[in-house]
C-alpha cells in the first residue's frame, strides 16, 4: 500500500505539473546536493534562429549553399536543424541522409555531398579553424555549424537560442540551498562560459558526445553527489537513467520522457526546485 501521504503528496505534485513515475526517484529527490542540467532545451529554449552567415570559401553561392544546408536539416529533429531549415523556403530533395548523434548531418543533394557539422567535428577530422569572426561569434553565446560540399568547407551559420527567463531563478536559488549547479552541452566551451556566465552556475562539461553524458554524470556521482539530472533529447537518456533522479523536461523528446523518473509537465526549470521541496516535506512527515 501507498503511505497516505505520498499518494497525497504524488497528487500535489500533479497539481503542481510534476509527473512521478518513479516514486524511489522522487524519495531520492530530498538528498540532491547537485543538478546537472542539459543546455539546449531545458536551459535554453531549444528555439534556434540564425544570426549570422560568414562564407569561408572565395566565389561560392552563399543563398546556395544556405539553402543546401536548409534542406538536409530539414530531414533532422535536432532543435539547430530546426532553425536552419525554416531560414529558407523551398527545399531540395535529399539523398542518402544520416545523422551523426552529438556531431551534425550528412547527404547527397544535386549529387553533391553536402555535410553540416559542429566546428568541432571539423578539427576532429584535420580541419584547422582559426576564424576570429567565428570565435567572437561564439564567445557571445552564438552556435555555429559548418557547411561542407564535397568536402570543401564552404560556409559557417551562426545560430542564437534564447536562455529560459527561468533558468536564472533556478540556479540562484539551488545554489542558495547548498545545491551545485552544473551544466553538459554538446556544444562549444566558449557558448558554455557564456551560458554559465549568465546563469552563474558552479561548473560546466562542453563538447561532450551523446555517448558520454551518462559517464560525467557517474563521475558526479563517484565524487559522492546525489544526482538530478535535467534533459530533454535522445541523446539525454542515458544520463538520466543514470542519474539518481532523472528529469526530462515535458516538451522534450518520447525518449527522454520514457526513461525519466519525474517529467516537468510545463517545462519550467523552476519545477526542479518544486520537486526537492515537496520530496523534503513528503518524506519528512514519514519518518
Ligand atoms: P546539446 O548537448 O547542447 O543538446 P548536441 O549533443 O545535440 O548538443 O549537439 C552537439 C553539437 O553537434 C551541436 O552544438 C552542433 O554543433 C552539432 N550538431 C548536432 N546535431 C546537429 C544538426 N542536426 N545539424 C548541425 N549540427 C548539429
Ligand atoms: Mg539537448
Amino acid at each position: 500500500a501507498i503511505p497516505l501521504v505520498v499518494a497525497v503528496s504524488t497528487a500535489l505534485a500533479a497539481g503542481n505539473g510534476l509527473l512521478i513515475r518513479n516514486r524511489t526517484s522522487f524519495e531520492n529527490a530530498r538528498n540532491i546536493d547537485a543538478v546537472i542540467f542539459d543546455k539546449t532545451g531545458t536551459l535554453t529554449q531549444g528555439k534556434f534562429g540564425v544570426t549570422d552567415i560568414i562564407p569561408i570559401a572565395d566565389g561560392i553561392d552563399t543563398r546556395e549553399v544556405l539553402k543546401y544546408a536548409a534542406s538536409l536539416e530539414a530531414y533532422s529533429e535536432h532543435p539547430i536543424a530546426r532553425g536552419l531549415a525554416k531560414e529558407v523556403d523551398e527545399h531540395y530533395p535529399v539523398d542518402k541522409f544520416q545523422a551523426i548523434p552529438g556531431k551534425g548531418v550528412k547527404g547527397i543533394i544535386q549529387g553533391r555531398r553536402v555535410e553540416v557539422v559542429s566546428p568541432g567535428h571539423l578539427t576532429e577530422r584535420g580541419f584547422t579553424l582559426d576564424n576570429e569572426e567565428l570565435n567572437e561569434l561564439s564567445r557571445e553565446g552564438k552556435t555555429i555549424v559548418m557547411v561542407l560540399v564535397n568536402g570543401v568547407l564552404t560556409l559557417a551559420v551562426a545560430l542564437a537560442d534564447i536562455i529560459r527567463p527561468e533558468s536564472k531563478e533556478t540556479i540562484s536559488s539551488l545554489k542558495s540551498m547548498g545545491i551545485k549547479c552544473i551544466m553538459i552541452t554538446g556544444d562549444k566551451k566558449e557558448v558554455a562560459e557564456w551560458v554559465s556566465s549568465e546563469l552563474g552556475l558552479d561548473q560546466y562539461f562542453a563538447e561532450v558526445l551523446p555517448y558520454q553524458k551518462a559517464g560525467e554524470v557517474k563521475k558526479i556521482q563517484d565524487g559522492g553527489f546525489t544526482v538530478a539530472m535535467t534533459g530533454d533529447g535522445i541523446n539525454d537518456a542515458p544520463a538520466l537513467a543514470q542519474a539518481d533522479v532523472g528529469i526530462a523536461i515535458g516538451a522534450g523528446t518520447d525518449v527522454a520522457i520514457e526513461t525519466a523518473d519525474i517529467i516537468l509537465v510545463r517545462s519550467n526549470p523552476l519545477d526542479v526546485l518544486k520537486i526537492i521541496q515537496l520530496a523534503g516535506s513528503t518524506y519528512r512527515k514519514m519518518v
